[in-house]
């Protein structure tokens, strides 16, 4: 694919940088550090690849152990092994001739015959313009079947650019943090605090936090050290007070920035107004909590219901707000916390559908008034409005269909529901039928088959001799 010519002048621009900074040198170091083995002998003899150090010690292969000369916390392995490798993406945010480019390395290190060798590969830099950073891709990247394989042993050619839509592949890496600060100065980004959040987070994709960071809020909550917050910069707009912006008092700035509180926890924190990070943690995963606690108190919720395991925060609503719609008493506390949800739930759905289906029967006796003008007969069949949510369950039932999800439909008027049935057995099924604007939609008989014939015959009569002068 074509590379702009401004963007090649660029990449060959960092080409021709000899060598890294420092600080990333530095950054190297350290993340190479840990691609080292703890390699276990008989007796317990331990030797570290990093520094060379033997010691003895109780150690379990495929477990860790600190060695007590370099305090690196490695991976034990025998010696008896003869390969192992070790694979990380790093990243460097460098800056040439004002453009911010994303350099993306990855560290590859091979252990073998008693010595580790690390090899590091820049395979994609991603020129970052205002709003727009195009990807890309050494020679050293293969692609196979969406799987990534980088070649640290060829030698680099040239640089192509990427077919895929996602910037940086979607590949996640440690961004270098010493020198962000440094880089974005003369930015837009000069004091948002980046660099800050930065430092606190391991594996990134880079570039959500550098477009986040361009948020005007997103300064303010990392100089208020509110970083998880920040990460949400989006959800926070200026506001003339702390209650307005964060929706509580500013009592609780000291707890909020503690335990770097994160948006999701916020909102619990929003509900509850309680410095209690445990019931926060507690509360954060279950869903509904604002709908919950117009009924309950989410503190004694938890500790009485939700804890329990089973117990479902959409059961328990559920369960509200049939009880709130039964009249049940909203301020006794046994109605409120069940010691038994499921139980509870079950026999308040039983009274709730009997009390439903009243209702419905209802209103299907009002417009009985109405739908009773419609029925017709001959001499072999009878076809009928539906007189009750009783005779839709039977309905139903005899026809192995389901009629009987419509009575609510049926009683508010969106559709009428009809039986037609020999004149001779008129307590047994034959065909269930909906209507709606005087028009048969549906006609079904046994199973959901369609009525035969002579069914359809005396059907078409009644749409034609009733329904449609109606
Ligand atoms: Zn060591």
């Amino acid at each position: 694919m074509y590379i702009r010519k401004s963007h090649q002048r660029l990449l060959d621009l960092c080409d021709n940088k000899t060598s890294f900074t420092k600080t990333f040198e530095r950054f190297i170091a350290e993340k190479e550090k840990p691609h080292n083995l703890i390699i276990k002998s008989k007796g317990n003899h331990l030797w570290c690849t990093f520094c060379h150090h033997n010691f003895v010690a109780q150690a379990k292969v495929n477990g860790e152990i600190k060695c007590p000369n370099c305090k690196q916390k490695l991976l034990v392995k025998s010696n008896r092994l003869t390969y192992y490798e070790f694979k990380d993406n790093v990243q460097f945010l460098d800056k040439v001739e004002n453009t911010l480019i994303l350099r993306t390395f990855e560290i590859c290190s091979c252990y073998s015959k008693n010595k580790v060798t690390h090899h590091l590969t820049e395979f994609m830099r991603t020129i970052i313009d205002d709003n727009k950073s195009t990807d890309y891709l050494s020679n050293h990247l293969n692609s196979f079947l969406g799987y990534l394989h980088i070649k640290y042993s060829i030698e680099f050619t040239h640089w192509r650019k990427s077919s895929s839509s996602y910037n940086c592949l979607g590949i996640t890496a440690m961004i270098c943090p010493y020198n962000i600060k440094s880089v974005l100065k003369g930015t837009k980004l000069e004091y948002s605090g980046l660099e800050k959040l930065i430092s606190r987070l391991d594996y990134i994709y880079f570039l959500d936090y550098y477009y986040i960071a361009h948020i005007p809020s997103f300064e303010i909550l990392i100089k208020m050290k509110l970083y998880q917050l920040s990460l949400d910069a989006n959800k926070f707009y200026k506001g003339t007070s702390f209650q307005n912006v964060f929706g509580v008092s500013k009592t609780f700035y000291q707890f909020m920035k503690r335990y770097d509180l994160n948006y999701k926890q916020l909102e619990v924190l929003r509900l509850i107004q309680k410095e209690d990070i445990t019931l926060i943690n507690n509360l954060v995963n279950i869903h509904d909590l604002d709908k919950l606690s117009e009924y309950v108190d989410l503190e004694e919720a938890y500790n009485k219901v939700l804890c329990k395991t089973n117990c479902s925060e959409y059961e328990y609503l559920d369960y509200l707000r049939m009880a709130k719609t039964l009249q049940y008493p909203m301020n006794n506390k046994r109605v409120l916390y069940p010691k038994n949800l499921k139980k509870a739930h079950d026999k308040v759905t039983k009274i709730y559908k009997v009390v439903q289906n009243e209702m419905i029967d209802k209103q299907i006796q009002e417009r009985l008034k109405e739908l009773n003008k419609m029925t017709y007969k001959n001499s072999k069949y009878v076809i009928y409005a539906a007189p009750s949510v009783a005779s839709l369950l039977d309905e139903s039932k005899q026809m192995n269909n389901c009629i009987k999800s419509y009575c609510e439909d049926y009683g508010l008027g969106y559709k009428d529901l009809y039986f037609m049935r020999k004149l001779d057995n008129p307590s047994k099924s034959l065909v269930s039928v909906e209507v709606r604007n005087n028009q048969i939609v549906q006609a079904r008989i046994y199973d959901n088959d369609p009525p035969n014939k002579e069914q359809w015959k005396f059907l078409n009569k009644w749409q034609s001799k009733v329904l449609s002068k109606a």
